[in-house]
């Protein structure tokens, strides 16, 4: 009787310490198997991570800190939208207007919000061209001078250009509409 009562509360203690032992363990497997699955597309390498966790108690959880991918499935995938819309801007396919910095597409000649002069027409193919472009890499036409002054710089000499057709024109019989 004496020794029961004095032996209890250790093995109690003991039991309780073994139980924790082992609930801590398989917490520890199943935790890994949960965080593996975050980081890791492939089953079989999630599967392994458990595997570890139960195969090397406590251990295992830190070898897997040391081997497991640096990043979450979902933080990559936010990094390739990112490099992927970096990309597009580079490419110009989110291209704003200088001027008033509306949006535009590659193909536009013209700001349709300000009227700014974009690009210039390839003279072959009338592809949209950019100012910086030494051949249209449509039709391989090499494009007229660079476009690199702004278009509104000699204001009278295109006036004067513009107004020779426009009296030709007024001249000249219209066709029926
Ligand atoms: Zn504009
Ligand atoms: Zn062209």
């Amino acid at each position: 009787m004496h020794g029961a009562l004095t032996s209890t509360p250790f093995q109690i203690a003991g039991n309780l310490t073994v139980v924790l032992a082992i609930v801590f363990w398989l917490g520890l497997a199943y935790w890994m198997v949960r965080d593996a699955r975050r980081r890791i597309k492939d089953p079989w390498l999630v599967a392994s991570a458990g595997l570890l966790g139960v195969a090397i108690p406590y251990l295992g959880a830190v070898i897997y800190l040391l081997v497991r991918p640096p990043e979450t499935l979902a933080e990559a995938h936010a990094r390739e939208l990112e490099i992927r819309a970096l990309a597009e801007r580079l490419n110009g396919r989110d291209a704003r207007c200088p001027v008033c910095h509306a949006e535009t597409e590659p193909n536009y000649l013209v700001c349709p919000v300000c009227t700014t002069a974009l690009r210039q027409p390839c003279r072959s193919c009338e592809a949209a061209l950019d100012p910086l472009w030494q051949v249209c890499p449509y039709c391989a036409t090499p494009t007229a001078a660079p476009m690199l002054e702004p278009v509104a710089d000699d204001l009278d000499a295109a006036l004067a250009r513009e107004s020779i057709p426009r009296r030709r024109r007024t001249s000249s019989p219209r066709p029926a509409a």
